[in-house]
């Protein structure tokens, strides 16, 4: 069985989750080489997505990452908010129509997820963002020739790229304003999207 909507709702629940149980880890790295707002912001955006899914209850996985993404972009600030809001839209979209996500569609729509980012924050791999544990984490996926071995190795690779994260110098975002200090210091967007993929893991292989 494919991915279904329930099943992506589960996912989303499960990042919230994790993004709570982290909230402190992710606030520190953000006071290191930020304004130590990243475990805030993303846990009242995540808890507002899940308010709205629940009263929305949308029919397929397209839709369910829609609605998170409208949240994320209208409530969170900063600039994760629009980032994990541009990714979710841009996957939401991809997806629109499958009732039942497998794998092709899944890594296409991380692709596109991907690409969004990219677009709109102009990141490359090694600069020190949230990018650096998504590239690496959609390659695996797009590697995969099943779901579940598919979303363990994305998971895996997520955490080495958001490892690969500390000794670099930011050059883009907050963090870039410290140049060199940046260094040695493991970028906090990366570490989110690093949960974001452990939590598709878990969940949507059902
Ligand atoms: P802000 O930096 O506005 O306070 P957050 O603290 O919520 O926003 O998020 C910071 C994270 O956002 C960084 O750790 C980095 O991973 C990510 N980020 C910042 N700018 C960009 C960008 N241009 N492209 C991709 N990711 C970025
Ligand atoms: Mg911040």
């Amino acid at each position: 069985m494919g991915i279904t909507a329930g099943r992506a709702v589960d996912w989303m629940n499960r990042f919230a989750s994790e993004v709570s149980e982290h909230r402190q880890e992710l606030v520190r790295l953000d006071t290191a080489i930020g304004d130590g707002d990243h475990g805030t912001n993303m846990e009242r955006g995540m808890r507002k997505a899940l308010d709205r899914l629940g009263q929305a209850q949308p029919e397929d996985p397209g839709a369910v990452l829609k609605s998170v993404a409208m949240t994320l972009v209208s409530s969170v600030g900063g600039a994760a908010g629009p980032l994990y809001g541009t990714l979710f839209l841009q996957m939401g979209s991809s997806l629109a129509g499958h009732q039942e996500v497998e794998l092709p569609e899944l890594s296409a729509a991380w692709r596109k997820g991907l690409e969004g980012v990219q677009a709109r924050g102009k990141a490359q791999p090694g600069d020190k963002t949230m990018v650096d544990a998504l590239t690496p984490a959609v390659q695996a996926l797009e590697e995969a020739s099943e779901l579940e071995p598919g979303l363990q190795a994305a998971a895996r690779a997520a955490h080495d790229g958001m490892l690969a994260t500390t000794p670099l110098v930011a050059r883009k975002g907050r963090a870039s304003y410290l140049g060199e200090r940046s260094k040695d210091h493991q970028d906090p967007g990366a570490t989110s999207t690093y949960y974001l993929f452990k939590s598709a893991a878990e969940t949507l292989a059902g």
